[in-house]
């Protein structure tokens, strides 16, 4: 750089103010910027059309379609000089799904005098136990908020509560004061089972506080992932062998527990909404017992690896991640049954392979390596994430980052994102320098009600420590009345988790190639610098 002679003073401050408001502004080698153009709409196009295709029947983990899948990702990264980075330098990590399903299923409720409440028939459901077929336990009821025990944010659903030994009833939800992604990690049932068995509870039913919710329906089973020893390793509805029940009860069971507690459910949500806790023991007892049966099946994800060029850093890698899996063949929508899963997530998995795309035309790769993995189980709770995050094929603590990909929703043109989970850590630099390079404006989250966080694949990442965003539009339309939430809402009610999520649906293909662009040139300056990405200090998910 060539140093200038000193300049009067009015310039110089002129330039100050110039370049502080440029900051995020960076600068690309050549290379790079050539490699950035290589993105190809067509092949976005095809890698979809293939991936929602009708004869990969909805890309169901265990079955043929998800195995056609698997094969067609597979092949497309050998094409692009990706490495196989599995198990047993397979391109594959095994995953063993279990879905289980709950039998006989009875919980009596007993008043203070040890008298059945009336309950008038149903109102609660169990779910499925993944470990243990047969399960029978009594135990007093003690109500716990929201279940939400972060004293560093000044909320304690605990706080001088005895649950040792005792089933907490909990409310989902979270104070008015939580931010978004804080809200989406406390009110995770995972979260809330973690949370419950750290204060010695030995069970958890969660209750609903709108008299207008239905009971979840779990009468299709639900999926965990079980490990070699045929432990459960991932679960969204079991977290220890101390908490042997789970289930959920609704609105007019809750109110009968609470009335029988001398309490009422609009004063005791209303407290809890303004930050204050509310816990008290509900006086009742229960007695439950049911059985699970399963059925196991096996699935993938799928692991490449583009090496990094520095000695030491190269041992470290820099995650993008997308799931492969959809929802199969399921309850017919206008005629139509295979649920083919477009944006959902073929757009995220053609995202990836674009940013292979973009590594395969650039030589000088960066210090750290690169790993691109497509997951198996998103839909049926973040599984196959989990199970890599938690188990990974590159050692443990290698991965420094997750940039995730989950139905960016590519149907305008992309002018601005929004990162989920940036305000948490360190990459919240290499988001603004990315969208700022590409000149994208940066948004908060516009959908804080939507828990987006902790709804895809990057959640596994943050729950094993790992910083993790995951990028979605921002509002921004061209029009200028920056109202893209809407259109996507629209969207979403006509094409989410249906069978209309096809290739005829809406896209926009170049806003495909720019969102490749943008995620690739985030994990690329994640992967090119030398400090390795951090929580920020004090954050709710770096105490773990
Ligand atoms: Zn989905």
């Amino acid at each position: 750089m060539i140093i200038k002679a000193i300049k009067p003073l009015p310039v110089i401050c002129f330039l100050l103010i110039v370049s502080s408001a440029s900051a995020q502004q960076i600068k690309l080698s050549k290379e790079i910027e050539h490699a950035l153009t290589v993105v190809d709409t067509t092949q976005i196009k095809a890698d979809i059309a293939y991936l929602a295709d009708d004869k990969l029947k909805g890309r169901l983990p265990g079955t043929e379609g998800y195995q056609m899948a698997v094969d067609y990702v597979v092949n497309r990264l050998k094409s692009l000089n990706v490495k196989p980075a599995g198990e047993n330098n397979t391109w594959l990590q095994e995953v063993k799904l279990r879905k289980a399903f709950t039998k006989d299923a009875t919980i009596l409720f007993n008043d203070g005098q040890n008298k059945h409440i009336e309950i008038g028939g149903g109102g609660y459901v169990i779910y499925p136990d993944p470990e243990t077929p047969n399960i029978k336990l009594s135990a007093g009821l003690v109500f716990a908020g929201y279940g939400v025990s972060e004293p560093s944010m000044g909320y304690d659903d605990y706080a001088g509560l005895d649950v040792k030994g005792k089933i907490v009833v909990i409310t989902r939800g979270s104070p008015d004061k939580f931010s978004s992604s804080v809200a989406a990690h406390t009110m995770n049932t995972t979260q809330i089972l973690k949370v419950a068995a750290e204060h010695g509870a030995v069970g958890v039913i969660i209750a609903s506080t709108d008299s207008t919710a239905r009971l979840p329906n779990i009468s299709k089973g639900i999926y965990s992932v079980m490990d070699k020893q045929g432990s459960v390793a991932i679960s969204r509805i079991y977290y220890s062998k101390q908490v042997s029940l789970f289930g959920a009860v609704d609105y007019k069971l809750l109110n009968l527990l609470f009335q029988n507690a001398g309490k009422s459910i609009p004063s005791v949500v209303a407290q809890l909404k303004a930050g204050q806790s509310a816990s008290f023991p509900l006086i009742t007892s229960v007695n439950a017992a049911y059985s699970s049966t399963y059925q196991d099946i096996i699935s993938y994800n799928v692991i490449g690896k583009i090496t990094g060029s520095d000695p030491g850093l190269k041992n470290t890698y820099v995650v993008h991640s997308a799931h492969l899996d959809h929802l199969g063949i399921s309850t017919p929508v206008k005629g139509d049954s295979i649920y083919n899963g477009a944006h959902d997530n073929a757009s995220g998995v053609a995202s990836v392979l674009s940013i292979a795309k973009i590594y395969q035309n650039i030589n000088e790769k960066p210090k750290r390596s690169v790993l691109l993995v497509l997951m198996t189980g998103e839909e049926m709770g973040d599984l196959g994430s989990g199970y890599f995050a938690k188990y990974p094929t590159v050692p443990v603590g290698s991965m420094v980052a997750d940039v995730n990909t989950d139905m960016p929703t590519i149907i305008a043109p992309l002018l601005s994102i929004t990162a989920l989970g940036a305000e948490h850590s360190s990459l919240a630099k290499q988001v603004n320098e990315a969208a700022g390079y590409l000149g994208l404006g940066v948004e908060p989250d516009p959908e804080p009600k939507q828990a987006r966080f902790t709804r895809s694949d990057q959640y596994s990442f943050v729950l094993q420590g790992i910083p993790a965003i995951h990028v979605k539009y921002g509002s921004k339309t061209t029009d200028g009345k920056n109202n893209l939430n809407e259109m996507v809402a629209k969207w979403r009610a006509e094409y989410y988790h249906k069978p209309q999520d096809d290739i005829n649906g809406i896209f926009d293909f170049a806003a495909g190639k720019k969102y490749a662009q943008l995620n690739f040139l985030i994990g690329y300056l994640i992967a090119q610098d030398i400090k390795r990405p951090t929580w920020n200090k004090g954050d709710i998910f770096a105490v773990r």
